[in-house]
């Protein structure tokens, strides 16, 4: 296959030859013809020595590479991709039915295909698209999801409206790419949840903080837990399972409430221990007084892109100077910050001013980042996002 070849200006190639996957538009100098946005590429450096294949997007990341070597990106490249992906999460025992069934299949830069997620429940694989070149190879990617997981995927759903650049007008839609029965129940070590990938946000569920959730279980007993931006419930059912006293989950989005809901009573049906509220978090903080010694603060990315960092980590430092100001001495704060661009020292450094201002003495327990189906590759540092701390209060 012929693929249009893409030059880098001097010196442009370095971080390539570092197995960085990223070109950006600023390093090309020329290409020997013009590619549609979602071809693929193949990037040579200025002395013409090949350095990468992969997709060409119009915006400030040129190309994606696949492969870092030169051959063809077919239906063989998509198998060995995911078979190595779903090999390692095999490995990590994620793929463990009836106790888990619940991963990450395709972390992105993570798992070497940038600009794809993939995330699996029970029989089931979301495919999210962030590139134009993932989305035109949707088809293939998933016939090599069925023939590597077999019948282990009756469904593949492709969800990528929000997630792929509007600009480029694809008229893309939701829906099924292959099978399309309903089975929405999950489970995620031995809990059992309702995902709606239909409706849910992002794929359905928040699968990075199954390990952070293991680990609220092991401080839950005889606490009052309050779980702030509980989504669907994740870390509520955890806490219950824990032995907490009581557990508050609390959402905006009533959508999110009423699944909550459901998934406690999908786990513990009838107990009374639990109750969510759909309200906004900083009204809430303000007027829920001082009976919780366990509080969790999961809130959407502050900051999507650079320029908003600022106003981020005052968001950041706002909302952990309240839940500092009213947790019970004794307590124990789980803070978490999905946001990219904000690093774990800027992180820490809005959490740090929170508790200055509170004027407790804190303490760091553990630091806490995303599991390890969400993989980062050491030449792609910038695939950590999720940064938690647990702190004690005194
Ligand atoms: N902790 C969750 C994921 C949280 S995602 C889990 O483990 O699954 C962030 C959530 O914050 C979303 O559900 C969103 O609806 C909610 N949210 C956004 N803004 C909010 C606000 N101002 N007050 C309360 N919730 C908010």
């Amino acid at each position: 296959m012929n693929y249009c070849k893409v030059f880098l200006k001097p010196k442009k190639e370095e971080s390539l030859m570092r197995f960085h996957p990223w070109v950006f538009s600023g390093a090309i100098q020329s290409m020997d013809s013009k590619p549609a946005e979602g071809d693929l590429v193949e990037v040579y450096g200025h002395a013409n020595q090949f350095l990468g294949v992969g997709h060409y997007q119009i915006g400030s990341i040129s190309v994606r590479i696949l492969s870092f070597t030169q051959r063809i990106i077919d239906a063989s490249y998509w198998e060995e991709r995911i078979t190595a992906a779903y090999n390692l999460r095999k490995a990590l025992h994620l793929d463990n039915a009836p106790h888990n069934d619940t991963f990450r299949l395709i972390h992105g830069e993570g798992d070497f295909l940038p600009g794809l997620i993939i995330d699996v429940y029970a029989h089931t694989a979301v495919m999210q698209a962030h590139s134009i070149g993932m989305h035109h190879s949707r088809e293939a990617i998933t016939q090599a999801i069925v023939q590597v997981m077999g019948d282990k995927i009756k469904n593949v759903y492709y969800k990528s409206e929000g997630t792929l650049p509007f600009k480029a007008n694809l008229g893309t839609q939701d829906g099924y790419l292959y099978g399309g029965e309903v089975e929405d129940v999950a489970v995620e070590n031995d809990l059992k949840f309702y995902v709606d990938w239909l409706k849910g946000q992002k794929t359905g569920f928040f699968i990075d903080q199954r390990d952070n959730r293991d680990l609220i279980e092991r401080y839950s007993k005889g606490r009052s837990v309050l779980n702030m931006f509980c989504y669907t419930g994740g870390f509520s059912f955890y806490a219950m399972r824990g032995g907490a006293e009581v557990v508050h989950s609390v959402d905006s989005s009533a959508k999110a409430i009423a699944l909550t809901n459901r998934n406690v009573e999908l786990n513990f049906p009838e107990d009374t221990r639990h109750e969510a509220f759909a309200d906004d978090a900083f009204k809430y903080l303000e007027n829920m007084g001082d009976k919780y010694d366990l509080i969790v603060l999961d809130p959407p990315a502050f900051a999507k892109h650079r320029d908003a960092l600022r106003n981020a980590l005052q968001g950041y430092r706002k909302l952990n100077a309240v839940a500092f100001k009213k947790i019970k001495p004794g307590g124990i704060l789980f803070t978490f910050s999905c946001s990219q661009v904000v690093t774990k020292e800027n992180f820490r450094l809005a959490v740090f001013s929170a508790a200055a201002q509170s004027g407790r003495k804190v303490r760091i327990l553990h630091q806490l980042t995303q599991p390890a189906d969400h993989p980062v590759s050491i030449y792609h540092p910038e695939g950590e996002y999720l940064k938690g701390l647990v702190v004690y209060v005194e």
